[in-house]
């Protein structure tokens, strides 16, 4: 297995995660829970990890990840059931998985 991508705001993990399955890529989630039990250990230890189950995924979920998180010229989104602002790389809604509604642009 190999790390793809971390990020404190664990929805942006979570992004990255539907955004990689729906290409068919299998990913497992690490540290997913880690925030509920901080302790003594640092934040940056606890950032959820998403990492490619098989290696010889890697290169293409790379390149998927690095292009849907960077499309400067797509406008965010504003979901039509909790008025949150989503990236425009997002599917789904970062606050309640509501998936993006499609309009003319
Ligand atoms: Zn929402």
């Amino acid at each position: 297995m190999k790390l793809i991508y971390t990020h404190e705001n664990r929805f942006l993990v979570g992004n990255a995660h539907n955004i990689l399955e729906q290409a068919g890529i299998r990913v497992v989630w690490k540290n997913e829970f880690a925030s509920s039990a901080i302790g003594e250990i640092s934040p940056f230890d606890t950032w959820p990890e998403l990492w490619v189950v098989d290696d010889a995924d890697y290169d293409q979920a790379t390149t998927i990840i690095s292009s849907a998180l960077s499309k400067p010229n797509a406008p965010e989104w504003v979901c039509k059931s909790c008025a949150e602002n989503n990236d425009a790389a997002f599917e789904l809604c970062w606050n309640c998985q509501t998936e993006k509604m499609e309009t003319a642009q």
